[in-house]
């Protein structure tokens, strides 16, 4: 194991470990590099919100002070993750214009007011149409007005899908899927590799399919990624993970240090 590009620290609403215990852990893991990544879901109708304009001058400081101290031991990577939604990305903007956090990940929880990863959400909708929104939305996150370096978790809607065949699959989906490799690709940012999913209907989010299509369009970069908000879950699945990563053909992790997009070999 090598790198962890997503945790989530007590400042994150449903975070359950200090950003110290994280780094701690991953240390004891033997990883080299460690992001922690809060949330910033702005606006969102239930007030999940974590990081926002009030709190995040202190999320700054505690983090980067994290990163001093253990400079040398392990990279500390101060990251954010936003939730996209139309209405809240001039927010966001402002939240991430300085040169920290200095790797932002853009997430889509919130399709059309509700978030995914509820029941609720897929009421009254079938399969093509519910999975068609959330697609759409994560296309238009794509071209938002503020900076992010990696894609997260693409494929979210299966979570909490109640379909029997929930897969997101290429088969019926491949022009938004192509869509938005294509620009993840032209943009020259990161499409994370999710591993807090274990099975069916996918191991990863994006999927081991979808992950295989993405390395045939040309796309390099890519960047493991736990979403630990348990100690534990720090790492989880990377060496099954990551052997599925050397099949398809993948040979480096990209990660963000100091400032600019690092090849880790893995
Ligand atoms: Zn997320
Ligand atoms: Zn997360």
């Amino acid at each position: 194991m090598v790198a962890d590009c997503h945790t989530h620290s007590l400042f994150s609403p449903d975070g359950t470990q200090s950003a110290r215990e994280i780094i701690e852990t991953a240390i004891e893991k033997g990883l080299s590099h460690i992001a922690i990544t809060d949330h910033a879901d702005l606006m969102t109708p239930d007030n999940f919100t974590g990081v926002d304009e009030k709190n995040i001058g202190a999320y700054i400081s505690a983090l980067t002070a994290l990163k001093e101290e253990y400079k040398g031991r392990i990279y500390v990577c101060v990251g954010l993750e936003v939730g996209y939604t139309p209405q809240s990305e001039q927010a966001a903007k402002a939240l991430v214009s300085g040169r920290y956090p200095e790797y932002v990940i853009n997430s889509v929880h919130y399709v059309r007011g509700s978030d995914c990863y509820s029941k609720g959400h897929f009421m009254g909708q079938d399969k093509l149409t519910s999975y068609g929104y959330y697609l759409d939305a994560v296309k238009q996150s794509l071209n938002c007005a503020y900076r992010y370096d990696a894609v997260g978790h693409f494929g979210y809607i299966e979570r909490c899908s109640p379909f029997d065949d929930s897969e997101m699959t290429f088969k019926e989906f491949s022009r938004p899927i192509t869509d938005i490799f294509r620009t993840i690709i032209e943009r020259g940012v990161i499409l994370e590799v999710n591993t807090s999913v274990s099975g069916a209907p996918s191991s990863s989010l994006p999927s081991e399919k979808l992950l295989k299509i993405y390395y045939d369009m040309g796309g390099r970069k890519i960047a493991t990624s736990s979403d630990a908000h348990l100690c534990r879950d720090i790492g989880r699945n990377f060496h099954r993970i990551q052997d599925m990563l050397k099949k398809i053909g993948f040979e480096y992790l990209t990660v963000k240090q100091d400032g600019k997009f690092k090849k880790l070999k893995f």
